[in-house]
């Protein structure tokens, strides 16, 4: 059996490795490093994809952030509300602007930022909510748009872990994760859905508007050559990892549903298993499974891992510590029982192997050491 990893990106490599070296040596024949046909190809690849208007490509998933709330114009003193328990480049960019960060618990089954939460921290200055589609699933847009409409808010969706994940509205459309709010922002680090082979990002947005100034502002404010209009910064795709992703983007499907298939087996193989839960499906969004991630009860999630760790299986926890607890973060002034819901995943969650290419094998060999582990 191949050794597991929690996502082995050479296994793909091995199977999309000709048609990737080729794109990248045309790249380098090119020498189009910067700005070359393959980023507009790719974004326009993407548009089409995603079923939105404008993507914008940029330099990684942070800055993706941080260009939607520069191009927002929120201001040193706005607040803007995110989840708890997300990944720290959510909340870093709100810091690094100035803004004021309000940090809400997620709703315990799905993980994704609880829609009554936000209520509550809603105040006159609120101006922006970030939310998360953390691990493939998203949150819950439908009831998010409300809010931002009824108090005039804009909505910025952090989509680096759901790039192709769909959102079922209850009158029965659909629509792709990033493009229900204002602006949506993605990341093509390695490990993502659709991952590159280096950093990159994107945002997407239906508004002729915000799409003009987020390119403006990614490109050191200029729209005509050395005119700047904007403070802005450099934050671009280059040419490489766009040829990368175009090839990478029409296997995306694909991948989705082969983690979707590996989640399945992962669930049927626990749902008997009363140690742990299996992670919750919502009814209004696909889960394209950045993550598996189970929730270990008892107190014995570390346990747990160590035991898969003698049998040359990974786990992950992601997240460990919540955003309130960090050491940069304390300027916030939360106290330690602020969220008991982000504190409480913090010490059950677990993340297993999830990647396109797992083997049956390998499956099986891991649900067997997890089931062992329980007594079944
Ligand atoms: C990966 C990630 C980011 C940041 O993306 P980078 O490309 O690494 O900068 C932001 N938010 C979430 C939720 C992520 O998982």
């Amino acid at each position: 059996m191949r050794e597991i990893q929690m996502v082995d990106l050479k296994a793909q490599y091995e199977k999309i490795g000709a048609e990737i070296d080729i794109a990248i040596k045309s790249v380098l024949e090119s020498t189009a490093f910067i700005k070359g046909p393959d980023v507009k190809l790719f974004e326009e690849e993407l548009q089409e994809y995603m079923g939105v208007k404008y993507v914008v490509s940029c330099a990684n998933g942070t800055d993706a952030l941080q260009l939607a709330m520069m191009a927002l114009a929120l201001k040193p003193g706005d607040e803007v509300i995110t989840t708890n328990f997300t990944f720290i480049a959510t909340v870093e960019v709100v810091a690094l602007l100035g803004l004021k960060l309000v940090i809400v618990d997620p709703d315990p089954g799905s993980f994704n930022i609880s829609v009554e939460a936000v209520r509550k921290a809603i105040t006159p200055k609120t101006k922006a909510i970030v939310p998360v589609h953390l691990f493939g699933q998203c949150a819950y847009m439908e009831s998010l748009m409300e809010i931002a409409k009824k108090y005039n808010l804009y909505i910025i969706e952090d989509a680096a872990q759901a790039t192709g994940a769909d959102y079922f509205f209850r009158d029965g459309t659909t629509k792709k994760a990033g493009t229900i709010g204002h602006i949506g922002t993605t990341s093509f680090f390695p490990s993502k859905n659709l991952g590159c082979y280096g950093d990159g990002g994107a945002l997407y947005t239906n508004d002729d508007a915000h799409a003009e100034k987020l390119r403006s502002i990614a490109n050191h404010g200029m729209k005509v050559r050395y005119h700047h209009d904007d403070i802005g910064i450099n934050s671009r795709l280059d040419s490489i990892q766009a040829a990368i992703l175009r090839i990478k983007l029409k296997y995306l499907s694909h991948f989705n549903s082969a983690r979707r298939v590996v989640a399945d087996i992962y669930d049927e193989a626990f749902a008997k298993c009363h140690s742990l839960s299996v992670p919750e499906r919502v009814s209004y969004s696909s889960h394209i499974f950045h993550q598996y991630t189970i929730r270990v009860k008892n107190g014995k999630r570390d346990d747990l891992k160590k035991f898969l760790e003698s049998k040359k299986i990974p786990s992950m926890v992601y997240y460990p510590v919540p955003l309130h607890m960090q050491e940069a973060y304390r300027y916030l002034g939360y106290r330690e029982n602020d969220f008991p819901v982000t504190t409480a995943l913090c010490k059950e969650v677990l993340s297993l192997p999830m990647y396109p290419d797992m083997e049956q094998e390998q499956i099986d060999y891991i649900i067997l050491n997890i089931l062992t582990f329980f007594g079944k």
